[in-house]
C-alpha cells in the first residue's frame, strides 16, 4: 500500500513519524476489513526533484534518463499496528472538534515563515490543502500576495460582499 503525498521527499524522510500512524491505520483497515495481506507499506513523495526539473528544461534525453534513474520517491514505512487504536481515537477527537466548530488554522505569520529551501508553510502545505478556499489565514495570505501584484488568482477571494448577498437570498 502506497500513500501518495505532495510533500518534499526530504521532509517525508526526516519526519516519518508524521506519516507512520496514518499509513498504519489505512493498512490495518485494508488487512482486517478486506482480509487481504499487504506486501509493503510506503509513502511516495510526488514533487519532482530540482535535478529532474533542470534536466527536463535542458531537453537532453541522457540528462533526463540519468536524473530519473537517481530519483527514488518511495519511503518504506513498516506496518506496525501498535498505535492504530490510539490514532483512530485521535482522528475521532479531531472530527469532533471540527463538528463543534473548534477549528483554528495556522496564524498568517506561520504561513509566511520561510524554512530554508523548503519555502513557506503556505507554499509547501496550504497550496495542497483542500480547506484553503474557506481558510481565513489563507485568504489573508492570498490577498497580501495580490496586493503585491503577483496574483490575479486572489480575485477569487474578494467575494465577501457577494457571498453575504448570496447567503441572504437563500
Ligand atoms: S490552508 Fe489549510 S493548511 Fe493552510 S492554514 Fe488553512 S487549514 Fe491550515
Amino acid at each position: 500500500m502506497y500513500d501518495l503525498k505532495t510533500h518534499e521527499l526530504e521532509f517525508v524522510r526526516d519526519n516519518i513519524g508524521l506519516y507512520r500512524d496514518q499509513l498504519n491505520v489505512y493498512a490495518y483497515i485494508w488487512q482486517n476489513l478486506r482480509g487481504e495481506r499487504l506486501d509493503e507499506t510506503a509513502v511516495i513523495a510526488t514533487p519532482v526533484p530540482d535535478a529532474l526539473s533542470a534536466a527536463i528544461r535542458s531537453g537532453d534525453p541522457a540528462l533526463i534518463a540519468a536524473a530519473l534513474d537517481k530519483w527514488n520517491p518511495v519511503v518504506p514505512i513498516a506496518f506496525d499496528a501498535t498505535n492504530v487504536q490510539k490514532t483512530i481515537a485521535d482522528f475521532a477527537k479531531l472530527v469532533d472538534s471540527i463538528e463543534d466548530r473548534e477549528f483554528h488554522p495556522q496564524p498568517i505569520v506561520e504561513l509566511t515563515k520561510r524554512e530554508g529551501k523548503r519555502g513557506t508553510f503556505a507554499t509547501r502545505v496550504c497550496r495542497n490543502c483542500d480547506m484553503r478556499f474557506s481558510c481565513s489565514s489563507y485568504r489573508e495570505y492570498a490577498r497580501g500576495y495580490k496586493d503585491r501584484g503577483r496574483s490575479k488568482f486572489a480575485d477569487f477571494y474578494d467575494l465577501d460582499a457577494d457571498e453575504g448577498e448570496s447567503l441572504a437570498r437563500l
